[in-house]
């Protein structure tokens, strides 16, 4: 069975203006690559929906959607700012929508065997937005909202979410704050935006224990990330027994990365997606569906999507 993408042209509509790193050039730079060198064509494509609202109120407050829309309806000929960084244009919703239902989609892909697994070539990101709030060019939590449907859809117990973007993934961390039944784990710069992902920050109540940060310094390359992954991500993802398996998948830690400091290669995204995708396969069949977040330089970002769509493919 192959490997599942994501992908339809409405993530392009998501209009962030001249300028803004979080730009639809992104995706196309991914497609071309994964063109030029012939990836697509292995891959299966699997159409997104707009998530239905029952799985985003599993995540989301009605506050958030009601923030976002009024947002979309107010951007008209102008961007609407949702935070000082986070604008919106009148397509913005409709894409957030389907970069979730994408999510949905894939993860339905992979429990009926179509595809062995799959990469969700979306945009807006979603890892910084919380519960309750629109931020760092994050509109849904699409990550999370996927492991909400996993459990409550498809009767999934344990989902893991690994999040190798280089900022922390602070909305799907307070998303899952006090919940034993998902396991949140980050690698990331740190200190960096968004201030958050200390090495004390392991949840709360019932939660403690199920999250897990490994807080890098700046400059750390391929050798860091896979020592640290090995060392502290494998042993904990063990004793989780996690029943799927979901990839935050920034590619912002890239050496040429303009907002991270960090030195991976792209053929390093490629060893560590092989390393989660071994841990999927050791612990839940193999199941795992990955979802892109940051990464913008274009180049970098084109070949380490790449990378990464061959570490999962078999
Ligand atoms: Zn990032």
């Amino acid at each position: 069975m192959p490997t599942g993408l994501v992908y339809h042209p409405i993530f392009l509509e998501h209009d962030t203006g001249r300028m803004h790193p979080e730009c639809p050039e992104r995706l196309r730079a991914i497609l071309k690559r994964l063109d030029a060198d012939g990836l697509r064509q292995e891959l299966a494509a699997i159409p997104p929906r707009e998530a239905e609202r029952v799985w985003l109120e599993r995540v989301h407050t009605p506050r958030h959607l009601r923030d976002l829309r009024d947002g979309v309806a107010m951007a008209g000929e102008r961007l609407c700012y949702l935070d000082h960084e986070t604008p919106v244009s009148s397509a913005s919703e409709s894409a957030a929508l389907s970069a979730a239902g994408g999510a949905l989609a894939a993860v339905d892909a992979v429990l009926d065997g179509s595809v062995d697994n799959a990469f969700c070539l979306v945009r807006p990101p979603g890892h910084h937005a919380e519960p309750d709030r629109i931020m760092g060019f994050c509109l849904l939590n699409s990550v999370a909202i996927a492991a909400r449907y996993l459990q409550h859809r498809h009767g999934i117990r344990r989902v893991l979410i690994v999040d190798w973007d280089v900022h922390h993934g602070n909305g799907t961390q307070a998303a899952f704050w006090t919940d034993p039944s998902v396991f949140y784990y980050s690698i990331h710069q740190y200190p960096f935006y968004p201030g958050s992902g200390g090495p004390m920050e392991v949840g709360g109540g019932e939660g403690g224990g199920t999250t897990l940060n490994s807080p890098m310094d700046r400059g750390c390359g391929d050798g860091d990330y896979l020592d640290e992954l090995e060392k502290v991500l494998l042993p904990a993802a063990e004793a989780f027994r996690p029943e799927f398996v979901l990839v935050s998948a920034g590619f912002d830690a890239h050496a040429a990365d303009p907002l991270g400091d960090m030195r991976m290669t792209a053929d390093g995204f490629r060893r560590i997606t092989e390393l989660v995708r071994g841990l999927a396969e050791s612990t839940c069949g193999g199941r795992l569906v990955s979802v892109l977040e940051g990464g913008y330089d274009l180049e970098a970002l084109g070949a380490s999507a790449a990378a990464h769509v061959r570490g999962l493919l078999k």
